[in-house]
């Protein structure tokens, strides 16, 4: 198929954008911030911007463009173009993507849930090669994740399959955004750690990082906590520990309910590596059904933060060719 493919992968910090050829080889990427607060329109006009420029610099003409695909936080109806509701954009509600991008370009627009794109490339260029099977969970901000099974990805039927941030922990735990409480994602994230571990100082618990932050309990971040638990912490060790044994026990449910033989894990808080899957590892052997942990590999992403942008951009073309939102069955 000829013709250059845009990938657009959209998060609450930043816009990164790729232009890749009609191989699948990127030609140029950039990374803008997103400046959310701005609103839905000023975001929407920026990515218009920035795709712009591209193509101009470049020298690509419009008609040289196969097709741009979009992955975006939230829930969303891949197949008219709709997005719903985004957790990281203020006022962002019912926002018509596609018929909004359209108004600029002429080529097809595409738009997906932003894990879902990340999945596509971890899964057509990444971590998932050759793997029919895989959960995909990204420890950002939030807690979010993708599905394929039996080589499809998984929709449902409101498109919304894979919300494994929203499985109830807790009977009664912390308030989610969901309207639900004790919901995963609340514990399982940068800001759930993060909480967690401010929780215990305001109970007296001791750690290194009161003297890095001058005991402001507001400038504790994930990284930091990942910092201190190679200084040998307690606390960070303690909460680190306690932060992979949940995301364990969550994904011991998935593992038994999906049969997956390839867990991923991406997102900025995978940064942290062994230091919270080995909990994961542990709990996922002890408390998942044997036949299926024996079968289940659990491995960090590949692609960092190249795979929304080359995912959203395989995934537009093959839209292009389908006409169902799944376009991998
Ligand atoms: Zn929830």
């Amino acid at each position: 198929m000829n013709g250059y493919r845009i990938g657009i992968d959209l998060g609450g910090t930043a816009i990164k954008s790729a232009i890749f050829d009609a191989n699948m080889q990127p030609v140029l990427e950039r990374c803008d911030p997103t400046e959310a607060a701005m609103g839905p329109q000023h975001v929407l006009h920026k990515i218009t911007r920035i795709v712009q420029q591209m193509l101009a610099e470049l020298s690509i003409s419009e008609s040289s463009v196969a097709c741009m695909g979009m992955g975006i936080p939230g829930l969303l109806d891949p197949e008219s173009g709709l997005s719903f509701f985004s957790p990281n954009f203020p006022e962002w509600e019912n926002i018509h993507v596609v018929n909004e991008m359209k108004q600029a370009f002429a080529f097809p627009i595409f738009i997906d849930n932003d894990v879902r794109v990340n999945l596509y490339g971890e899964w057509l260029f990444g971590a998932g090669l050759d793997s029919k099977n895989i959960l995909m969970v990204t420890l950002g901000t939030g807690l979010g994740s993708g599905i394929v099974v039996d080589g499809a990805m998984l929709y449902g039927k409101t498109a919304s399959a894979g919300e494994i941030g929203h499985m109830n922990m807790y009977r009664e735990g912390r308030p989610c955004r969901c309207g639900s409480s004790g919901c995963l994602g609340r514990y399982v994230s940068a800001i759930g750690m993060v909480r967690t571990f401010t929780e215990r100082l305001e109970h007296g618990a001791e750690s290194v990082i009161l003297a890095w932050t001058g005991n402001d309990h507001s400038r504790i971040t994930a990284q930091m906590i990942s910092e201190a638990y190679d200084t040998g912490d307690a606390l960070a060790i303690e909460v680190m520990h306690e932060t992979g044994v949940l995301l364990g026990f969550g994904l011991s449910n998935a593992i038994n309910l999906l049969n997956p033989e390839l867990v991923i894990i991406g997102g900025g808080m995978s940064a942290a590596g062994d230091r919270l899957l080995t909990s994961v590892r542990e709990t996922v052997k002890s408390h998942s059904l044997q036949v299926s942990s024996q079968a289940c590999r659990i491995v960090p992403a590949a692609l960092g933060g190249e795979a929304g942008m080359v995912g959203a951009a395989a995934y537009g073309s093959r839209r292009l060719h389908s006409s169902g939102p799944s376009p991998f069955r």
